[in-house]
């Protein structure tokens, strides 16, 4: 186990990488089918549904959600909000809108970063166990997906680092590309946090 785990390019955190990485989950399918304390929608900033991920948490928890939605008047792209899970197994929805991929250089990063750490935010003030996270902006909105694992998966471990907080965190991959860059990624992670130290141990 290490004491001192670097993740570059976003934030350094002291934590043991392992017990942090064992909260991570890589699962295949329609996170629609999840039965978590949430699942994470990558919505647009109206909150009224669209297609993709937004449109099949729509249909699956029924008229119901975007009564609510409404209610809420929309949400910036990076923030987030909190609704119940009406018809789905899950309980609560947490809507983030992703940002808008552009060049890579218009805050993109930032922005899906923020994302992913309002969600979090939300959970842990709601004292949810589980949550669900799709690949936030890699479909309509055109994010890299390899860019976008590494940002999901960074934040996630630098919340958990940094507050202390822990959740069971699924990324549920709806498609081939998603879901083996997210396997490899988080692979690569733990083989790092299992190798022995280069120092021979001593920290
Ligand atoms: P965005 O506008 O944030 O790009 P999309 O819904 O277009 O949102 O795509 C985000 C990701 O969600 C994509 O990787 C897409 O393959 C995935 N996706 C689509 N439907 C589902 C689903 N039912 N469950 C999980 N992921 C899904």
């Amino acid at each position: 186990m290490f004491d001192n785990y670097f993740i570059t390019g976003v934030r350094a955190v002291a934590s043991s990488s392992s017990e942090l990485l064992d909260r991570l989950f890589v699962r295949r399918g329609d996170i629609t089918r999840e039965r978590v304390d949430a699942i994470v929608n990558a919505a647009n900033p109206s909150l009224l549904g669209g297609g993709g991920v937004d449109g099949a948490i729509h249909r699956a928890a029924g008229p119901g959600l975007l009564e609510e939605c409404r209610r809420l008047g929309g949400c910036r792209h990076g923030e987030a909000r909190i609704t119940g899970g009406h018809k789905l197994p899950s309980r609560h929805v947490i809507h983030t809108p992703g940002p808008v991929y552009k060049d890579g250089a218009s805050g993109e990063h930032e922005t899906l970063r923020s994302s992913y750490r309002n969600s979090l935010d939300l959970a842990m003030r709601h004292g949810l166990r589980s949550i669900a996270f799709p690949a936030i902006s890699t479909g309509v909105y055109a994010y890299p997906p390899e860019e976008a694992c590494e940002v999901a998966v960074k934040t996630v471990l630098n919340f958990m680092a940094e507050t202390g907080y822990r959740i069971d965190v699924y990324f549920v991959l709806f498609d081939d590309t998603n879901f083996s860059t997210y396997s490899a990624y988080i692979g690569s992670l733990r083989e790092k946090g299992n190798a022995p130290p280069a120092d021979g141990g001593k920290r």
